[in-house]
């Protein structure tokens, strides 16, 4: 509707009620018209349209607005940084309507001209797009594991005298895909008739079929006789160089092996689980002796970095207490945003007072389960935290996150992250780079300093487990276990749903090899009280 040039305050309708929607606690199919118009930001004409969509799946205007929108446009409301504004002038004035020609108008400086593109403007364009072209068509594993494991499903049931499996970088638990690849029995002839039945379009490739689904993501079809399913597997499910390495062990031959295992055996090497199959040096280590136990979803113990209602949480922290404990975790860490984090409701110093009288008051109502106090604290531009000592102090846990100019040089991240891991209040380092994966790279961080640091100082990195960040990056894992520094599996929380994230920090924690041992909210509760107390003496 920007776009189009319409009403303003009819845009602005829609967007209240879509952040409306969107913070609602229940289904909106569940009410009664007259309940559904009665909320707050929606209204009876609103209100409609939603139920609009509820009954035919579709909303007519909106169709109507895509269909006078080239795909190329509606493309550039995926860029960052492109907002309705400059796309109605990169339309209607440079006449611009694709993604390749609008970069080629970056870099021939041609957006220059035009008014509210400066030269950084155009910059961050350009960059944002080629950004945006590199990581077309791939997605977050969190966003194929439901097709992944439903593909498996259905063609175990649909051909259950063949063997399939999914292989690639699925099975390596890797943080985000190209394509899913699948190793299977079946024949050319089952493969076509049965994909062909479902209005797949399939191609065929030097070694292998592909098919793509609604979302230009990829599916590769590696059709293998049963001798030669296992090695196929193997090869598909390991990094090149860890692949390179294996050919080359002594004992190695190319045979028919009869199961995965087989494989392992004939070189005597100890199982590899495929999510570590990664650098060449495990395949030494599970020569010698099995690898360690890596951690479990069942290993996490306590939710740590969560928000609630008194920041941008959607559940209040009674109610996220209650589900932490009926989930079976020992306690929860709330930690929600700090006072410069103002667009998320961050806490004032008044408000952190009345909140610890609620968290108080809670504790006494739930125990033994324990609700710990903590604030994801600003790392200010200078690397400050953003309340004074005495503040600082009334928390049992502080993590230091970087909210704001995350655009900025390694020599200024660098400069804020280490203030902040030297600032004896800082207990966790959260989410270390800022990256959102496929979206944003995060600022440049020099990893080895950010854990010798950490380990002169006692503080733990967070690996925020929320699907879009996993950051800190698993490959950097192994480096701080060597040097002593604890790794918190994270959720960052902002509802009830979120608990299910730790999931997804776990299988990035398993390709490094991290144990339970090494992971702060593997933590029992009284393992965290000791934790609570001895950083609590870092403080002097
Ligand atoms: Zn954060
Ligand atoms: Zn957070």
């Amino acid at each position: 509707m920007d776009i189009h040039g319409e009403n303003e305050f009819k845009i602005k309708s829609y967007s209240n009620a879509a952040y409306t929607l969107d913070k609602l606690t229940e289904p909106v199919v569940d009410m009664s018209p007259s309940q559904l118009f009665a909320i707050r930001g929606i209204g009876e004409a609103i209100g409609k349209k939603i139920q609009e969509i509820i009954e035919t799946k579709r909303l007519s205007i909106l169709d109507e607005y895509i269909q006078k929108t080239p795909p190329g446009i509606l493309e550039m409301l995926k860029i960052k940084g492109l907002g309705p504004k400059k796309i109605v002038t990169i339309w209607k004035e440079l006449e611009i309507e694709s993604i390749g020609e609008l970069l080629y108008a970056c870099e021939e400086n041609r957006l220059v001209k035009y008014k509210g593109f400066g030269e950084k403007t155009q910059k961050n364009i350009q960059e944002a797009l080629e950004f945006y072209l590199h990581h077309q068509g791939n997605y977050l594993y969190e966003q194929v594991e439901n097709l992944a494991n439903n593909l498996q499903q259905n063609l175990q049931d649909a051909f259950p005298n063949d063997t399939h499996i999914i292989s690639g970088a699925f099975k390596r638990q890797m943080e985000w895909l190209g394509f899913l690849d699948i190793v299977t029995t079946l024949s050319e002839d089952n493969l076509v008739s049965w994909l062909s039945a479902k209005l797949f379009k399939i191609e065929k490739n030097e070694n292998y079929f592909t098919c793509k689904g609604e979302d230009n993501f990829e599916i590769r079809w590696h059709l293998t006789p049963t001798e030669n399913f296992f090695w196929k597997d193997f090869t598909l499910s390991c990094d090149p160089a860890f692949l390179n390495a294996w050919e080359k062990l002594p004992h190695f031959k190319m045979e028919a092996f009869k199961s995965e295992d087989a494989i392992f055996e004939q070189v005597n090497v100890h199982y590899i689980p495929a999510s570590q199959r990664e650098l060449p040096e495990i395949i030494g280590k599970a020569a010698t002796k099995p690898l360690s136990k890596t951690i479990q979803p069942s290993d996490i113990k306590g939710i740590i970095h969560s928000h609630s209602t008194w920041s941008d949480g959607i559940h209040t922290i009674e109610q996220m207490a209650i589900a932490a404990k009926e989930q079976g975790y020992e306690y929860l860490i709330i930690s929600d945003h700090s006072k410069s984090a103002f667009y998320a409701n961050g806490l004032q110093a008044d408000r952190i007072i009345a909140q610890h009288k609620e968290i108080d008051a809670l504790n006494k109502k739930l125990a033994p389960f324990v609700i710990f106090k903590s604030i994801e604290s600003d790392i200010l531009n200078d690397g400050s935290l953003d309340y004074p000592d005495e503040v600082l102090a009334s928390f049992d846990i502080v993590i230091a996150s970087v909210h704001s100019n995350l655009k900025m040089t390694e020599e200024k991240a660098m400069m804020r992250l280490i203030r902040a891991i030297c600032n004896p209040y800082t207990s966790i380092l959260g989410h270390p780079t800022g990256r959102l994966l496929l979206s944003r790279k995060g600022y440049p961080v020099n990893h080895d300093e950010i854990i010798e640091a950490c380990a002169e100082h006692n503080v733990v990195i967070e690996l925020n487990a929320h699907p879009r960040r996993l950051d800190m990056d698993w490959r950097f894992i192994q480096k701080a276990i060597e040097s002593d520094v604890l790794i918190s599996i994270d959720p960052d929380a902002h509802a009830i749903e979120g608990y299910k994230d730790c999931k997804y920090g776990v299988l990035v924690a398993q390709k490094a090899g991290l144990t339970a041992a090494n992971n702060l909210s593997s933590f029992s509760l009284a393992e965290m009280m000791e934790f609570i107390e001895y950083q609590q003496a870092k403080r002097g």
